[in-house]
């Protein structure tokens, strides 16, 4: 049956993705956005679509959307270049954002899925990382904006679920990567692409032997899906790939598909970074009998081939 669901940064990369999708499963879509990272244009091709509203406003800004059934929300700066810009600002969207994301959905009697991360792991010391696992995050460290601020985000979700019923999904993050990535987003995936079709040298930060665990979007958006119907209640759930890469393979990798002739420019490692990073997904596979289908090689096919058109 039809829903009205609320995606809060509908306009993003994951946003975007997520509204199409719940617009094909034939549901009523508002987007709820102040367009910091992202922009209108990533819904374009679904604005003559009636059961879509776009509503341009801020999160941390108390609203009343009316009835709704769902609520996926996603909206905050997700790379560090961004949310790093403003650091008061992500942790206002992390904190504010989230209890106001509550409040509506408690109001609503609607069922919150909220975007959490692996950042929660900080940099991780048991490998791969399972739910039960606590993190290692430097509290007040560049990264602590996002990490901590999701953290929080999880607590007062938690706290929110136990304390007044709300019904609350919890999706942990790991790297996702794919088609309507800003060009200007700063994270790997699109960096090395945008890079290797302008010929531009690929920006190594460190010595490329940290880990990634790269999760192409579709294969997300049906976790999201998986988990928002599930009864997982207020327990997080990672989301993501398990296949493990270093960064100088995901280099080498962009550079053979796309025939650039970039060469390697080293950069300092940043602080906190974290030196490796994959899934522990038991969990997803086993309550929402989810996995990803799709392989990072092929995953860069469509990826490469929209930056493409992006990038000239
Ligand atoms: P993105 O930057 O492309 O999208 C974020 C969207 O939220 C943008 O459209 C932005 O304009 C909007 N936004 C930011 N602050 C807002 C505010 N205060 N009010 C309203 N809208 C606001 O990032 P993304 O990759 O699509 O990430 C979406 C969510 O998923 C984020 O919460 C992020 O933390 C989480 N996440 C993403 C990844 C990933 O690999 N893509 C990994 C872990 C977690
Ligand atoms: N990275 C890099 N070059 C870039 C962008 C990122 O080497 O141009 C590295 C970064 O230092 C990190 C990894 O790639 O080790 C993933 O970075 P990203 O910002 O995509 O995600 P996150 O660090 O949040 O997992």
């Amino acid at each position: 049956m039809s829903k009205r669901i609320l995606v809060s940064g509908g306009a993003g990369f994951l946003g975007s993705h997520l509204c199409e999708r719940l617009l094909v499963e034939g549901n009523e879509v508002i987007s709820l956005d102040n367009y910091y990272t992202g922009t209108p244009d990533n819904l374009k091709h679904l604005q003559d679509d009636p059961r879509l509203t776009m509503v341009e406003g801020d999160v941390n800004d108390p609203r009343d959307l009316g009835a709704l059934d769902q609520i996926f929300h996603m909206a905050c700066p997700a790379s560090p270049v961004h949310y790093q810009r403003d650091p008061v600002m992500t942790i206002k969207t992390c904190v504010f954002g989230t209890y106001n994301m509550l409040e509506m959905a408690a109001r609503a009697g609607a069922r919150l899925l909220i975007a959490s991360t692996s950042e929660v792991y900080g940099d991780p010391e048991q490998h791969p990382q399972p739910e039960a696992y606590w993190g290692n995050v430097n509290p007040i460290g560049p990264r602590a904006c996002y990490d901590e601020g999701k953290r929080c985000g999880e607590a007062l979700a938690v706290s929110h679920a136990g304390h007044l019923g709300t019904e609350v999904r919890l999706a942990r993050i790991f790297n996702t990567y794919g088609p309507r990535m800003d060009v200007d987003d700063g994270r790997v995936v699109s960096n090395f692409v945008v890079q290797a079709l302008r010929g531009e040298d690929l920006t190594i930060y460190g010595n490329g032997q940290q880990t990634r665990s790269f999760c192409y979007v579709t294969d997300l958006v049906e976790g999201f899906l998986l988990l928002m119907a599930s009864d997982l209640q207020a327990r997080p759930v990672n989301l993501g790939n398990p296949g493990e890469f270093t960064i100088l393979k995901l280099a080498n990798l962009v550079k053979e598909m796309t025939g650039s002739s970039s060469k390697i420019s080293w950069m300092p490692k940043p602080e906190d970074d974290p030196t490796l990073r994959r899934p522990d997904i038991s969990l997803a596979r086993s309550a929402l009998g989810w996995e990803p289908k799709i392989a990072l090689a092929h995953g860069l096919e469509d990826t490469i081939s929209y930056f493409r058109t992006m990038v000239g």
